[in-house]
């Protein structure tokens, strides 16, 4: 009988990643705010897209996804030659780990940053190095000075997950401007569309070849469960991902949906307006309960409560009553609770809830 082989160095050392709960034993009527999932679903358009290109699934997809391409091209103004697309924006940070990084290379993040930079770049061997932010907000003189020869990718979520907090342009042009040739600047737009008049980052992408934009289909166009990213770049870089990217990785159910949701703008202007209309009323809502949290730019807001005692009790007393938020202590942040912008009626409840913990 053979062993299994051992795996290579250090992939004993990733964190496992540890998703939102979906379910609560025993509860039925579940408001799930653990994600920052759409709360008014996938558009119409995407789910009729969807069901059509069921007929297909005896087919193999497409591998070079040139009809989404062209809809992500034609609605952000960009060339679709420079787009790629991968099984959520975490397969596209997951290439850029595999392509450019190996041992003894290190990737930037910033102290709070999304969980699977370090975990991706671990997985291709290399070091994730974690750099302080200052008043959860990220700090650019901080990155500059962490930058050493060994570093090959810098990855930047704006706005941040799970702060929801925003650096402006000038800070991101002046962190691209200060690292050195070789080493690629990630800006993850996951949220962007959640931002007025906020590109994502991708003039920057545009107009410089060091720099990469990464977004997604899970938030704003209601697609989590599909599972459909993609990312905007140099040319040389595209070709360096098309390498490693598997050739038929998204399903044909999945691009047939994706391409429905961005040409979907109506959609996405309805989502965008009352995302931030909830998003107000819930961080007042907080305010008038005593609840710290920063202004947020994005569909989630970070509450912090006194102590990570308090908000472990908080967390188990909503989830009792079928009301799922996502506890960040992995994130830098054990006293954190982030919460998903509901629907009018989610945050309604959520509020009633936290408001029954404090009475309680
Ligand atoms: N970046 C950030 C900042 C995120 O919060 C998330 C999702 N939690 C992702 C990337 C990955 O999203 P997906 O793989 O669903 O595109």
């Amino acid at each position: 009988m053979n062993a299994a082989p051992q795996p290579q160095p250090g992939i004993m050392e990733i964190d496992l990643y540890q998703g939102g709960a979906s379910q609560v034993a025993g509860q039925t009527d579940i408001l799930k705010l653990s994600s920052n999932e759409n709360p008014y679903g996938a558009p119409r358009s995407a789910r009729e897209a969807a069901r059509e290109a069921v007929g297909s699934m005896h087919l193999y997809p497409e591998t070079d996804h040139a009809g989404l391409r062209a809809a992500i091209a034609q609605v952000h103004g960009i060339d679709p030659d420079r787009v790629i697309c991968g099984v959520g924006s975490d397969e596209v940070i997951h290439m850029l780990c595999q392509a450019y990084v190996g041992p003894g290379d290190e990737v930037l993040h910033t102290e709070h940053g999304f969980l699977m930079y370090a975990i991706s770049a671990r997985a291709a061997g290399g070091t994730p190095v974690r750099v302080p932010e200052r008043n959860r907000r990220v700090d650019v003189d901080a990155l500059l000075a962490a930058v050493t020869s060994r570093t090959r990718l810098v990855f930047l979520a704006n706005p941040a997950n799970p702060t929801g907090t925003m650096i402006d342009a000038a800070e991101v042009a002046r962190l691209a401007d200060g690292l050195p040739d070789g080493c690629l600047l990630v800006l993850d737009g996951a949220y962007a569309e959640y931002v007025p008049e906020f590109d994502g980052g991708l003039s920057l992408s545009q107009a410089r070849d060091g720099v990469f934009v990464t977004r997604t289909f899970s938030k704003m166009y209601g697609l989590g469960g599909l599972r459909v990213g993609w990312g905007h770049g140099a040319k040389s870089v595209i070709d360096v991902l098309n390498r490693v990217r598997g050739p038929f990785n998204l399903s044909n159910v999945a691009l047939a949906a994706a391409e429905a949701a961005m040409r979907d703008r109506d959609f996405v202007a309805r989502c965008l307006a009352e995302n931030t209309r909830q998003r107000a009323r819930l961080r007042q809502g907080l305010d008038d309960l005593g609840i710290a949290s920063d202004p947020s730019e994005a569909n989630f807001v970070l509450a912090r409560m006194a102590t990570a005692e308090e908000a472990a009790d908080c967390d188990a007393f909503l989830q009792s009553r079928g009301v799922i938020l996502r506890r960040v202590g992995g994130y830098g942040f054990p006293e954190g609770l982030r919460m998903t912008v509901g629907d009018e009626a989610g945050v309604t409840r959520l509020l009633e809830g936290l408001s029954a913990w404090r009475e309680g």
